[in-house]
């Protein structure tokens, strides 16, 4: 069985300093758990810093929320690919809802991010979800699809490497999160589209993503169809987060 993902989105709070200070705290309350993983993404100034002090764990990976596509050039403001494995890092974040609908992140550029990253060797987290009104119109499997196209034309082993985050919109930074039934539909649904392509069912990683706390986490870990979870705002509290990333699986 493959490990859970317990993974960190730090968005845009925590610089060197203050990853600093949380990794001194979270160290001391999560020894290694052989079940499972625990991710970081961190603002990109942080992530030396976040490196540098988990570098004897390999139960921790570290990622950054974003890249660019392109390898270098008068691109002011982007982070290559480059630099971020230059500085540590081994996933990025790609397709995040703030991404997308703050910043107007197209399906076309998550494509050219995803397959740039895994180029270069480096994980990338595919982050797919809808909106409030989308799922009231019943479009839920629909957008989720159409957002799982920027992986079109990747080979199964390739497909087979990359997780994805179901994280509905309407469940981030909300306090309103899906029911471990609700993930678990989407979830399969994403499961079954990976198979369509060759996948061995096994492989597919799907977390969740929207709103998970301590109180809510257990629930949604033990639904079988939720590979792990990937968590904004409950993440930046170290007492929180250890508890959260400590959790017993049923
Ligand atoms: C996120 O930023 O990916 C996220 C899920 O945020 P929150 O946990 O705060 O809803």
């Amino acid at each position: 069985m493959s490990k859970k993902i317990f993974a960190a989105n730090w968005k845009m709070f925590l610089g060197p300093h203050g990853a600093k200070t949380f990794l001194a705290d979270y160290l001391e309350r999560y020894v290694p758990m052989g079940d499972r993983e625990v991710w970081f993404f961190p603002s990109s100034i942080a992530v030396s810093a976040v490196i540098a002090q988990v570098q004897d764990r390999t139960d921790i990976r570290v990622g950054v929320q974003n890249v660019y596509w392109e390898p270098k050039g008068a691109y002011t403001g982007e982070l290559s690919i480059a630099m971020a494995q230059e500085a540590g890092a081994v996933a990025a974040l790609v397709g995040h809802s703030e991404r997308r609908h703050v910043f107007g992140e197209t399906v076309d550029e998550t494509a050219k991010k995803v397959f740039a990253l895994l180029d270069a060797g480096l994980t990338p987290m595919l982050c797919v979800g809808e909106k409030l009104e989308e799922r009231e119109s019943g479009q839920t499997l629909a957008v989720v699809t159409r957002q799982l196209e920027a992986l079109e034309g990747l080979d199964s082993v390739a497909l087979a490497s990359v997780p994805i985050a179901y994280e509905p919109v309407w469940a981030i930074g909300t306090g309103r999160t899906a029911t471990p039934e609700d993930a678990a539909e989407v979830h399969s649904a994403i499961r079954a589209w990976f198979v369509d392509r060759g996948v061995e069912k096994v492989a597919v990683r799907v977390l969740y993503g929207g709103s998970v706390k301590v109180d809510n986490v257990r629930e949604l870990v033990a639904e079988p169809e939720v590979d792990g979870v990937l968590v904004g705002g409950a993440s930046l509290d170290p007492e929180q987060w250890a508890a959260i990333s400590r959790v017993l699986i049923d």
